[in-house]
């Protein structure tokens, strides 16, 4: 079963008034993973802001689909309800609020004391949310939050940046976890979209489809290995199926 989840046509977003996302074309099937390369500032966390229809981004021109629902009349709640979650590259610290309680307040009725553990994140349950967190505890903070939420597809931005290799591990881990990737592609049960800048966490995550993302468009896809061969040789600009790409567009 081929089941779309996630269906990006022809997207334009703006920041204030500035366009960001130029003409994003994307589709994102039942258990697959995607990974997004991209040079900073080309617009790829705005992608997901976006997608989420998050405060302050606006959808100017195309649509988005999630599982053939158009989301274009939708608030960002409802988007999320069917089926979207989003670990952010900048969590936001919520002071008043305890990771515990903001676990139970979004938590899908699943038991979490084994993502809990996994994270090692027992000891952060009474602190503030984000809340003093180094860069590692926030990134499994980030990943935990998606356990409680359970989402169909899971919007994932730089899981390692700003993470030593001992929490990029842990949160790799979790993340095939969730993402079933010891299963075959037809029975896993959720997809993900995820963004990397330096392309470390495909050690550890097996993506299956990669794409280069730059001034705010998919400039090419493919396999995720060879792109970041590509990407480590010649750097973004540089990337040859880009160019082949562009050569095919011009
Ligand atoms: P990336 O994630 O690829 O590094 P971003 O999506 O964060 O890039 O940013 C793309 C561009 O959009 C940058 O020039 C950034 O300054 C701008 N931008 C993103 N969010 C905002 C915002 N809230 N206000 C103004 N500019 C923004
Ligand atoms: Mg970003």
């Amino acid at each position: 079963m081929n089941t779309t989840i996630l269906d990006i046509t022809n997207l334009h977003v703006s920041v204030g008034d500035k366009e960001i996302i130029s003409g994003v074309d994307l589709t994102i099937k039942k258990g697959e993973v995607h990974v997004l390369f991209g040079p900073n500032g080309s617009g790829k966390s705005t992608l997901l802001c976006a997608i989420l229809k998050l405060p302050g981004y606006i959808i100017t021109e195309g649509s988005v689909r999630v599982h053939g629902t158009d989301t274009a009349e939708l608030t960002t709640d409802a988007i999320a309800n069917l089926g979207i979650g989003m670990s952010f590259q900048h969590p936001p610290q919520i002071k008043g609020v305890t990771l515990g309680r903001f676990l139970e307040t979004i938590n899908h009725g699943g038991d979490l004391s084994i993502p809990i553990s996994e994270l090692a994140m027992e000891a952060f349950l009474e602190r503030e949310l984000n809340v003093g967190f180094s860069g590692g505890e926030l990134k499994r903070a980030e990943i935990l939050k998606l356990y409680a939420q359970s989402p169909d597809l899971l919007l994932i931005d730089e899981p390692e940046s700003g993470v030593d290799i001992e929490n990029i591990a842990v949160i790799s881990r979790a993340i095939n976890a969730m993402l079933q990737k010891g299963s075959p592609m037809a029975s896993r049960e959720r997809s993900a979209l995820i963004i990397t800048h330096t392309g470390t966490i495909l050690n550890t995550i097996h993506a299956d489809i990669g794409h280069v993302f730059m001034d705010g468009k998919i400039v090419c896809s493919g396999n995720p290995l060879d792109i970041m061969e590509d990407i480590k040789r010649d750097g973004f600009s540089g990337c040859v199926k880009c160019i082949e790409n562009r050569k095919e567009i011009s």
